[in-house]
C-alpha cells in the first residue's frame, strides 16, 4: 500500500502478536516514520514486520515537541504512524495532544482500530450494563483514590479501571470499601497472554481471592465494577423485604423501621407502603 501524508493512529497488540491487524501491519510497513512511546520497545515490532520505518520518540514528556516534528514530516508530504507500547494510543497512553496538534495544523488523522485492554476485558466480562465509564488508573494516593471512587460510586454505569500489579491489592480493597462489598467485580488479568485470567466475584470477596494465590496479583489488570443495582431493582428489593417483615407478623411501624435499616429506603415512604400492604389497599 501507499501511505499518504496523514497521521495514522495504530493500535498494537497487548501481548499476542497475532492481534496486530492486517491493516496495521500494512501501514507500519508503508510509512517512512513511526512515532512511538518507547522507541526501544517498539523497534522489535517493526523488525518483526520487516518495516523500514524510522522511529521518533513521542512520550508524555515530549508530546508537544514530538507533535512539531510530526507536523514537519507531514508538511514534507511524508506519512507518520503513531503507536504506543501496547494497545490503542491515547487510551491511558500518550497521543491525544499530538493528535490534537496535527488536527489543528490541518492534517488528516486516520485511526486504525485494534487491541484495547478495556474493550477486550468488557467483551469477556459478561457485564451487561448498558453504559460503562472508562476511568483508567485511579490516583495512587489513598485519600484521592477514595474521593475519586466516592464521585463515581452512584453513577448508573459499569466502571472500568486499569491497574498495575504493585497496587492491585490496595485498589481492590478501596473499591470494596467505597463501592460496597455487594457490587460485582471482574478481574481481567494478562489479557491475550499465557496467564490470562478472567475472574468474577462480589467486591467483598475479591481481596481474599487475590490473596489466596500470589500469582493472581501478577501482571497487568483491568478491573470492571458492575453498575449499581438500578432504581427499579432497589424498589423491588425494598418491597420484598417489607412484605417479608409484615408476613412475619411485625407491626407496620416496626416493619417500616427494620426495612429502612435493611434497605436504606425513606422511612415515611416505607411506613405508607406498609400501611397500604396491611390494609390491602394496594396489591
Ligand atoms: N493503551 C492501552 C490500551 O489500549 O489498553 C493501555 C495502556 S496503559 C499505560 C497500561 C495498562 O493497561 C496496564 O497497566 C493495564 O491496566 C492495562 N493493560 C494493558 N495490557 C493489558 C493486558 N494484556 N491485560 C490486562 N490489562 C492490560
Amino acid at each position: 500500500m501507499e501511505a499518504y501524508a496523514a497521521l495514522y493512529v495504530v493500535a498494537t497488540p497487548l501481548g499476542n502478536l497475532g492481534d496486530l491487524t492486517a491493516r496495521a501491519a500494512d501501514v507500519l510497513r508503508a510509512v517512512p516514520w513511526v512515532a512511538a512511546e518507547d522507541t526501544r520497545h517498539s523497534a522489535p515490532l517493526l523488525r518483526h514486520l520487516g518495516s523500514p520505518a524510522k522511529l521518533l520518540a513521542a512520550h508524555e514528556h515530549n508530546e508537544e515537541a514530538a507533535a512539531r516534528q510530526v507536523i514537519e514530516k507531514l508538511a514534507a508530504g511524508e506519512a507518520v504512524a503513531l503507536i504506543s507500547d501496547a494497545g490503542t494510543p491515547a487510551i491511558s497512553d500518550p497521543g491525544a495532544r499530538l493528535v490534537a496538534r496535527v488536527r489543528e495544523a490541518g492534517y488528516k488523522v486516520v485511526p486504525l482500530p485494534g487491541p484495547c485492554a478495556a474493550v477486550a476485558a468488557l467483551s469477556a466480562s459478561g457485564i451487561a450494563a448498558p453504559h460503562w465509564l472508562f476511568h483508567g488508573f485511579l490516583p495512587a494516593k489513598a485519600k484521592q483514590r477514595e474521593e475519586t471512587l466516592r464521585e463515581l460510586a452512584a453513577l448508573p454505569a459499569a466502571l472500568v479501571f486499569y491497574e498495575a500489579p504493585h497496587r492491585i491489592l490496595e485498589t481492590v480493597a478501596a473499591l470494596a470499601s467505597v463501592l460496597g462489598p455487594g457490587r460485582r467485580l471482574v478481574v481481567a488479568r494478562e489479557l491475550t497472554k499465557l496467564f490470562e485470567t478472567i475472574h468474577a466475584c462480589p467486591l467483598g470477596e475479591a481481596l481474599a481471592w487475590l490473596e489466596a494465590d500470589a500469582n493472581r496479583q501478577k501482571g497487568e489488570f483491568v478491573l470492571i465494577v458492575d453498575a449499581p443495582a438500578a432504581a427499579g431493582d432497589d424498589a423491588a428489593e425494598t418491597e420484598r423485604v417489607l412484605k417479608l417483615l409484615l408476613d412475619d407478623g411485625l407491626p407496620v411501624k416496626q416493619a417500616a423501621k427494620l426495612a429502612h435499616a435493611i434497605t436504606g429506603a425513606a422511612k415515611n415512604a416505607l411506613y405508607a407502603r406498609a400501611l397500604a400492604l396491611r390494609d390491602g389497599t394496594d396489591a
